[in-house]
């Protein structure tokens, strides 16, 4: 039985009116008064020509600074204004990225977000821990050698599951094998003190950083096609760890050839 008569409803109904015009003129009022028009650029409007003709001309180390920058500008909370429907459009008839960026699956550490980056500028493959095999070395031959991408990027990052999963030598069904891969980056580690396990947060960031380098070695160990470019300084292949609590990218010194 519906105890609130038909008056009695129209009159809550005017109420309720009144108080959300009254709070949104009030919010209006607020805005008005505290906030400055907003300054913000127009977004860039990319152009696939102009994309082209930047990655012939970019040298690897002037795409490690504008990756230095992207993620300067996302640290700081500073992003690029983008148009991305116009991006999407503008891309779909073809792609010329700068950089090949190996990172971990981690939901956290997203590379194209964390270097302020847009539709068509890297190739990103992801696998827990970021470890290198034929497959995804392969991928990198194709977006080095094929598709003209200047920089193969190793992001390793703080507090990764994968990283603490091997120390802890954890066995979870394939899991288990992936985690394997990392054991060699575990082993390689001696000069933290304390607890070789997850439990110690400084030997899990020196088997994160000791695993990129790793890696950056296994890349170049699996192949002679990226080997050779960077001999010829087509391409450089070096390593990074993502900082998930600053937002900053750390990169590491070059790895010897
Ligand atoms: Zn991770």
């Amino acid at each position: 039985m519906n105890l609130i008569q038909p008056a009695q409803r129209r009159f809550h109904f005017a109420v309720a009116v009144i108080g959300v015009l009254a709070l949104l003129f009030a919010t209006e009022g607020c805005s008005t008064a505290k906030t400055a028009p907003p300054t913000t650029a127009p977004p860039q409007r990319r152009d696939l020509a102009a994309m082209k003709a930047q990655q012939a001309a970019l040298t690897p180390s002037q795409v490690l600074e504008l990756l230095r920058r992207g993620n300067e500008r996302f640290a700081s909370g500073k992003p690029e204004p983008r148009d991305m429907l116009h991006d999407r459009q503008t891309t779909a008839a073809g792609q010329y990225p700068q950089a090949v960026i190996l990172s971990c699956i981690d939901s956290r550490a997203p590379a194209e977000t964390i270097f302020d980056a847009g539709l068509g500028d890297l190739f990103n493959a992801r696998i827990a821990g970021n470890i290198a095999d034929a497959d995804l070395v392969g991928s990198m031959e194709f977006a080095c050698a094929v598709s003209g991408a200047k920089l193969v990027l190793v992001m390793g990052h703080t507090s990764c599951g994968a990283i603490k999963g091997a120390c802890d030598h954890v066995q979870l069904g394939n899991l288990t094998g992936l985690l394997q891969k990392i054991e060699p980056a575990v082993v390689s580690v001696h000069d933290v003190p304390g607890n070789r396990n997850s439990k110690n947060t400084a030997f899990v960031e020196a088997v994160s950083e000791a695993n990129v380098r790793l890696t950056v070695q296994r890349i170049r160990d699996l192949s002679p096609i990226l080997r050779d470019m960077e001999k010829a300084q087509k391409i450089q292949i070096t390593g990074c760890i993502y900082d998930l609590a600053t937002g900053r990218v750390q990169f590491l010194s070059s790895n010897p050839q």
